[in-house]
């Protein structure tokens, strides 16, 4: 049998384009998602037009739809050794980013028909939130739902993250969501057809400071009320779990080997598809840009492909909702941090757990395919919804990776990337109801850990909607807490 290939790097051929094609992935950003291509050495840069220009022969996007691929920084692949060694003032804040530049309204994708004119709930966001809540919702008889996205499926921070899953949390509900989410992770192969290459490798917090390593203690603790088997180590125990780490200065470890990482992607086209099969409606490139209110309700959502009327509206855009609840008059604490994040050429497999210095904010874990896929939070990086990459970044994340995994010093880092983390003043979530606007449900405010909690939050978010039921989730995390003082503080994050 031949094969006709369009990135070799990452061996695409035709024959998985025209299936990514056949899934409904056309434009250029969801079939390098989709299938792979140009993620390799090349960084894209052999296969880019081979692609483009086979999309068009196949008549699944007019030449004037094609829009390119973001190129992602390094210019070539480059060593960490190199990053770790470049002039670097830590009191220097960041290179401002760069504004989104998701969904634009003159993007070539964006349907030229209007969008249905009523629903019983418009969901805002086509990010994890949303489609895994629609989905919900579909599952409790609910599909008179359109999910409404301004880009492509993944543009938001869904499909910018890590895919670290944990359930060492530092508070009761925190554990049971995610214990929750990683039980419904294990089922959504099967569920929805679609593998997320779920791997429980585990998770290996390592503590510099005493201060860390009494949190990572009582977390442990409250872990193990909830059957969650978090091991404390010692250093060199550490090392028997990643022999490669330099342990100088780690004081204590803890270690879940129920923890992992799945590949987010495909777990967002997953809830999609099995959305759209449900009969929900799901518009990517359709930007909501407004909304008429009266007598305490949302009426309708304006979007640039006309207006809905509905029952009630979520809120999930993630980092973005502020700007969308202040069109109604709402005002929310989120705030946008730009969180930068970087993947590696693909090493034979070797690294079991994710590895996190709770201290600094490095984390990083290997893929399914073999990267490194790591990222730092930066302390001196402003609340802006900005995104974009640095160099600083690469400095930062290369000095201290290679200070904890010496070997790594010759890795080449192939893309960079940004993603918002959503931070609320107690890093919770907000759920549920808006004081003053009963029909608008926010769901929004996951930090840098919404990926996990997703799928169990969303689930009970359903329930709740559908049937009326009470559910203490969407009181004690809703909007009011704030204005009442009852923070609900959550220690164990990460950047
Ligand atoms: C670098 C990084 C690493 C992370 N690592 C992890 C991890 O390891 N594990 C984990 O669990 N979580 C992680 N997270 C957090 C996780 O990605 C988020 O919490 C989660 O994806 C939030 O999902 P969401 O649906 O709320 O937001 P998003 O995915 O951001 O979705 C919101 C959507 O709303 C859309 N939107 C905005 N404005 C409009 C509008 N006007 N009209 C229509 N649509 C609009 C946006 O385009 C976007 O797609 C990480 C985040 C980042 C940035």
């Amino acid at each position: 049998m031949s094969k006709a290939l369009l990135c070799p790097c990452e061996d695409v051929t035709t024959e998985e384009v025209d299936h990514a094609i056949a899934k409904g992935f056309k434009d250029v950003e969801s079939v390098k998602r989709y299938t792979g291509f140009g993620t390799g050495m090349c960084q894209g840069k052999q296969c880019l037009t081979a692609v483009a220009r086979h999309l068009c022969q196949q008549k699944a996007i007019a030449p004037a739809q094609v829009v390119p691929f973001t190129p992602r920084p390094p210019l070539f692949p480059t060593e960490l050794s190199h990053w770790a060694s470049l002039p670097l003032d830590p009191t220097e804040a960041p290179p401002q980013g760069v504004p989104p530049a998701l969904g634009l309204s003159s993007h070539a994708l964006r349907p030229t028909e209007p969008v249905p004119s009523r629903a019983k709930i418009v969901i805002i966001g086509g990010g994890v939130m949303g489609l895994s809540l629609a989905w919900h919702l579909a599952g409790q008889g609910e599909t008179d739902v359109v999910v409404l996205e301004k880009g492509y499926l993944c543009a938001g921070a869904s499909g910018r993250n890590g895919g670290g899953v944990r359930m060492q949390w530092g508070t009761r509900t925190n554990i049971a969501l995610a214990k929750r989410s990683i039980q419904i992770m294990k089922g959504f192969a099967r569920e929805l057809g679609i593998n997320v290459w779920l791997r429980q490798g585990g998770y290996l917090f390592l503590a510099r400071t005493e201060q860390i390593a009494k949190r990572l203690e009582a977390s442990a603790r409250l872990h193990h009320e909830h059957g969650v088997k978090t091991q404390l180590l010692t250093p060199d125990a550490a090392r028997e779990v990643v022999p490669q780490l330099d342990i100088a200065g780690v004081k204590l470890a803890a270690f879940n080997k129920d923890d992992g990482v799945i590949f987010p992607w495909p777990f967002v086209w997953g809830y999609a598809q099995g959305c759209v099969q449900k009969g929900v409606k799901v518009e990517t490139f359709t930007s909501v840009t407004g909304f008429t209110q009266s007598g305490g309700k949302v009426t309708s959502v304006k979007t640039d492909r006309g207006d809905i009327a509905c029952d009630t509206v979520v809120l999930a855009t993630g980092a973005w909702s502020p700007p969308l609840a202040a069109m109604l008059g709402v005002k929310l604490p989120n705030e946008p941090h730009r969180h930068e994040i970087c993947s590696s050429e693909p090493l034979k497999p070797f690294l079991g757990p994710l590895v996190s210095v709770l201290d600094s904010g490095l984390y990083f874990s290997q893929s399914m395919r073999g990267e490194i896929v790591g990222g730092m939070g930066d302390p001196l990086e402003p609340a802006q919804m900005r995104l974009g990459s640095t160099s600083r970044f690469l400095a930062r994340y290369g000095r201290a990776i290679t200070e904890l995994m010496p070997n790594l010093s010759r890795l080449k880092i192939l893309r960079q990337w940004s993603g918002p983390y959503d931070v609320t003043p107690d890093n919770s979530p907000i759920l549920g109801r808006t004081p003053g606007l009963e029909n608008l449900l926010q769901l929004s405010g996951f930090v840098g850990h919404g990926f996990m909690m997703a799928p169990a939050v969303t689930e009970r978010m359903a329930r709740w909607m559908a049937t009326g039921e009470s559910d203490e989730l969407f009181e004690r995390f809703n909007l009011q807490r704030f204005a009442d003082g009852r923070l609900e503080r959550e220690d164990m994050i990460i950047g």
